[in-house]
């Protein structure tokens, strides 16, 4: 730090050439898809300060200190996962926030329900704090979020007031409240629970995020439940798990779509699918997406049971929907603009606009034999993979782990950072 024992506060030159670069990083030639400015072109993408300075076609790449060559590659603003499950070491549940943030491609979390406000502040210091993704909370109405499960099994795991209190004053880090309706308790007072539920987002002005589908319940009740619930949900709050097969859902087994969701959608509810263990079946998502039920926001749900099968990431998740046939740029606005919408962030989130934080996805598309899985392990053969390469957090270069499915029985390819992944896959 000091160097021959004087401290200089004077700005320091680049030795090489003897005059300052425009440009920290300079992101060559990829495809640049921005669904929030409406951008799906060959561009390059300019960062100085830890914000983006510039998208353009052919900037000097001698004016940047750093050139990432991106030719072939998808180039995004950084991924958005809307619902993970990282209060890692607190909940079983839990998994680190950058395995499934910026070693994939991520550059956002939200972690949907695992804190309650008893427990937030271990969130806030150990988790939050520490990640280079950048980690936010929905807070469980439930006092110790998702510890113990279910985690609204009596009166007493509420407390109202201490929820608004610790959700006002983590506006930074809190930005909705989640509630799962889920448990014997649901079944006599579920109505009730979601009132209070929806007191606290109503004094916090955040949305409410439902979780829908409950194994253990009766499915008539569990559907009159759900019914009543999307008649009060608000713009904006969030129902998640809409293809999801289990009590509760809102696409019957014969693909019928529930009066009471497409209304609520109407009323401009917010859809997200939030795979995970229990919450998503390719054969529900397929009649969904047929009777157009399209989702908001793709989200993994990704949880120490999914994170090494049939889940992994997010990534992977908007890879089950390419192979469903969505098309590329809806998939990276369902996982850019749109989150950043529901979080009411989308000022500094989920695009590329100058003045924004420099978070940014490098991908590819590899075409090879991809067997995915639902949340029930029912496979679906697919043969395209979205796969980050690299992953820019506030203009700091990350290198995304490598994809470990098995690609007929072999591990995938190694993609470099720099360029095309192209012994075995064929990237674009
Ligand atoms: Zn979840």
């Amino acid at each position: 730090m000091l160097d021959g024992g004087a401290l200089s506060l004077a700005p320091r030159r680049p030795r090489q050439e003897g005059r300052l670069k425009l440009y920290d990083l300079i992101i060559k030639g990829g495809e640049v898809i921005d669904p929030a400015q409406g951008i799906h072109d060959v561009l390059d993408v300019a960062v100085l300060g830890g914000r983006i300075e510039k998208v353009g076609k052919d900037l000097d790449a001698s004016q940047a200190r750093e050139v990432m060559d991106a030719g072939g590659q998808i180039v995004s603003p950084g991924l958005i996962d809307l619902h993970t499950h990282v209060f890692d070491k607190v909940t079983a549940l839990g998994v680190n926030p950058d395995a499934v943030g910026v070693n994939c491609g991520v550059t956002t979390v939200v972690d949907a329900g695992s804190a309650g406000y008893a427990n937030f502040g271990g969130f806030s210091a150990f988790v939050a704090s520490q990640a280079l993704t950048t980690t936010f909370c929905f807070l469980n109405v439930a006092s110790t979020g998702l510890c113990l499960l279910p985690e609204v099994s009596d009166w007493s795991d509420l407390d109202i007031e201490g929820t608004i209190r610790v959700a006002k004053e983590s506006g930074n880090l809190v930005k909705g409240i989640k509630l799962r309706l889920v448990g014997p308790l649901m079944t006599e007072s579920g109505l009730e629970i979601f009132q209070r539920a929806l007191t606290v987002a109503e004094a916090t002005r955040l949305p409410l995020m439902i979780h829908i589908g409950d194994l253990g319940a009766d499915y008539g009740e569990r559907r009159a439940l759900t019914r009543q619930v999307l008649g009060l949900l608000r713009k904006g709050d969030i129902l998640t798990h809409p293809f999801g097969a289990k009590p509760g859902r809102v696409i019957e087994a014969n693909g019928e779509v529930l009066g009471e969701f497409k209304s609520a959608v109407q009323r401009g509810i917010l859809v997200d699918v939030g795979h995970g263990n229990g919450g998503f079946s390719f054969e529900i998502a397929r009649m969904g997406l047929a009777r157009g039920v399209l989702p908001f926001t793709i989200s993994s749900d990704v949880s120490a049971l999914v994170i090494e099968s049939r889940v992994y990431n997010l990534p992977v998740t908007m890879s089950k929907f390419l192979n469903l046939g969505l098309a590329l740029e809806q998939v990276i606005e369902m996982t850019t603009a749109n989150p950043a919408l529901a979080l009411g962030m989308s000022d500094s989130l989920g695009s590329l606009k100058p003045g924004m934080p420099a978070d940014i996805t490098v991908a590819g598309l590899v075409q090879a034999d991809w067997e995915f899985q639902d949340s029930a392990g029912v496979p679906l053969q697919g043969n395209v993979m979205f796969a980050p390469v690299a992953t820019v957090k506030g203009g700091r270069a990350i290198p995304a782990d490598l994809l470990r499915l098995p690609v007929n029985g072999r591990t995938p390819p190694p993609l470099s950072p720099r360029g095309r992944g192209d012994k075995g896959g064929n990237t674009r």
